[in-house]
């Protein structure tokens, strides 16, 4: 494939066609943090830079940030930095019941075991210190009470260790719900999440999901999801089935309203069709696309995939990420790290042609275009 076909970006939105020139020393003021300190990665160097809507910002656990300052790296829109690890021993039993179930099939989950590492604020920012270096400006973090996910731990590890996070909120799927959902109404859910994001350093609704085929009480919630979007302007991403459910996904959170471009469908790489036709669809109807368990055996078969959007002028609307889950993964154990998207992925882009600039874009400024939002109404605390 010839460089140039894949290098060439579709036509941005109107808002997004002014470019600056960002200097390293911008880069590192607005930053304003030990990340300066790092040596700015490769990804960094790209001097295009997109436009944001005025009062854009993205909301980190511990401050609001303005988009152009995490312009310095990549940003990460769905990992994991804090999971209990009772969610972790209840999700590794709901995936084994599912795979038992007849036509369906995946890989078996790593095992889980403790001492468990998202619980080791020390290790955790040992790892987030080595993201920075290896090229990451921002993560976000796809929990939510469902899963033990724990805002005094994400901000003391962005603290610590530099790091900005984005905590995501909402409800993961529903094996997992607790027990109110199945009575409350689609409004009272809607007021809960509102409360939240009104009370909470919250930045993204995610991970949204749903465990197999949709179920009504998974609807009902994705319409909840929907309506509080509208009333908060902020992202939703969405946890698939391996891709199973994706048009659906975009659909209901669509008709309450939600526009496509501030939705991220989750865990497409699963959906392997080499005409990619799924996902063009989405694509087509400006939603971002989720390759988000990247750095992994199932790379090889996911570039051709992203290749073919790539040529049919889709590279605004992906996302690249890892769901970081597991201890083999870390550093501390020789793995690759919470990085390895950057590390590990993207040089398997380059080598099948795709150029420095449109892999920025993708990594870096994809990512702060879905993050970013104008705060409606007022907040407390934080
Ligand atoms: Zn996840």
């Amino acid at each position: 494939m010839k460089r140039s076909m894949v290098s060439s970006l579709r036509a941005r939105p109107e808002w997004a066609l002014v470019h600056l020139l960002i200097s390293r020393r911008e880069i590192l003021r607005l930053i304003g943090s030990s990340v300066g300190a790092a040596v700015l990665p490769r990804i960094a160097c790209a001097t295009g830079e997109i436009h944001f809507p005025t009062g854009a910002v993205i909301r980190t656990v511990l401050k609001d940030v303005p988009p152009e300052a995490l312009a310095g790296g990549a940003t990460l829109f769905h990992e994991h930095l804090s999971i209990s690890y009772d969610f972790m021993m209840k999700l590794r039993d709901g995936f084994e019941a599912l795979l038992a179930t007849p036509g369906r099939q995946g890989p078996a989950l790593p095992p889980v075991a403790r001492p468990w590492f998202m619980e080791d604020l020390g290790l955790m920012v040992e790892e987030m210190r080595a993201a920075i270096k290896e090229g990451i400006a921002c993560i976000v973090d796809g929990g939510h009470p469902d899963m033990g996910r724990d805002l005094q731990f994400l901000k003391q590890l962005s603290t610590r260790s530099g790091m900005p996070i984005v905590a995501g909120f909402g409800y993961y799927a529903q094996p997992f719900y607790p027990p109110q959902i199945a009575q409350w109404s689609e409004e009272q859910i809607t007021h809960e999440l509102l409360r939240q994001a009104r009370t909470e350093p919250v930045g993204a609704f995610g991970e949204i999901g749903t465990w197999d085929v949709m179920t009504p009480t998974e609807r009902k919630v994705f319409r909840a999801v929907g309506k509080a979007q509208l009333a908060t302007g902020m992202g939703v991403f969405t946890h698939t089935n391996f891709g199973k459910g994706a048009i659906e996904q975009l659909d209901v959170l669509e008709s309450v309203g939600v526009k496509p471009d501030r939705v991220a469908i989750g865990h497409v790489g699963g959906l392997t069709d080499l005409k990619a036709e799924v996902l063009r669809a989405i694509c087509k109807r400006g939603a971002y696309v989720g390759f988000d368990r990247q750095g992994g055996p199932s790379d090889s078969t996911q570039v051709p995939v992203i290749m073919a959007l790539l040529e049919a002028g889709y590279g605004d609307n992906l996302l690249f990420s890892s769901d970081f889950s597991f201890a083999p993964d870390l550093k501390r154990n020789g793995g690759p790290g919470y990085a390895k998207t950057v590390t590990v992925f993207a040089p398997k882009l380059r080598e099948a042609g795709v150029s420095e600039r449109t892999l920025h874009s993708i990594l870096v400024d994809n990512p702060r275009r879905f993050l970013a939002f104008v705060p409606k109404g007022r907040r407390m605390g934080n």
